[in-house]
């Protein structure tokens, strides 16, 4: 059964970078593209980045129900689409949702087996320099200092928390994660015939 796994952190923790290279690595996994009424930025590919949309067509995303969670994140609609998370299903393939740290919570209230990974910075010192190094003016940077310092609290509820010092350290402790919940006894059990191609064994597993 494919499964979910959530990524999530206050914005400019680093938390895109490390799905980017998350998903070059590891296979089996698609990332679920957030639906936003933001404009794009500089680079940012549709389809691909984010599904720009205009705030009438987001509004009416939610009336028919198209959104697993939505939220207003500095006065821009995100929302997870449904579809995705559906499809991946379909074709076997994980679903990675890098979302914020509201939308975290309604979807693992909705899917409670969804894996959720909370990204720390090292320091709020090194966050106001990321935030800083993204080109956002004072007020910007004050007001995402201030929602990161309520959010860091709610890593406690997350089934991880991994601290983004080093990208390719964040990078392989996620990856470990996945790995090894794709190794948890009921899920390798409940996919045997697809993971073991050998019926002595699963004679013998399956009887036991
Ligand atoms: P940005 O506009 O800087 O790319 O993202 C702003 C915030 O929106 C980030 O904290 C990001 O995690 C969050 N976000 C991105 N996708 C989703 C989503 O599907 N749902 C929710 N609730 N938040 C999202």
């Amino acid at each position: 059964m494919a499964k979910l796994f959530i990524l999530s952190a206050p914005s400019g923790t680093g938390k895109s970078t490390i799905a980017e290279k998350l998903l070059q690595q590891i296979e089996g996994m698609k990332k679920v593209v957030t639906a936003t009424t933001r404009e794009p930025r500089p680079g940012e590919r549709h389809g691909i980045d984010y599904i720009f949309m205009s705030k009438q067509e987001f509004e009416e995303g939610i009336r028919k129900g198209l959104f697993l969670e939505y939220a207003n994140v500095y006065g821009n609609y995100y929302g997870t689409p449904k579809d995705q998370i559906e499809r991946n299903m379909r074709e076997g393939y994980d679903s990675l949702l890098v979302i914020d740290v509201q939308g975290a919570f309604k979807v693992k209230s909705i899917n409670p087996e969804a894996i959720s990974v909370f990204v720390l910075p090292p320091s709020l010192e090194e966050l106001r320099r990321r935030i800083i190094g993204r080109g956002f003016k004072d007020s910007n940077v004050q007001e995402r200092l201030s929602t990161a310092k309520g959010e860091i609290p709610c890593a406690r509820n997350f089934d991880y928390i991994i601290i983004n010092d080093f990208i390719n350290k964040a990078v392989e402790q996620v990856k470990s994660i996945i790995v090894a919940s794709r190794c948890e006894r009921d899920s390798v059990l409940s996919n045997l015939r697809n993971l073991l191609h050998n019926e002595e064994l699963i004679e013998l597993i399956e009887g036991g």
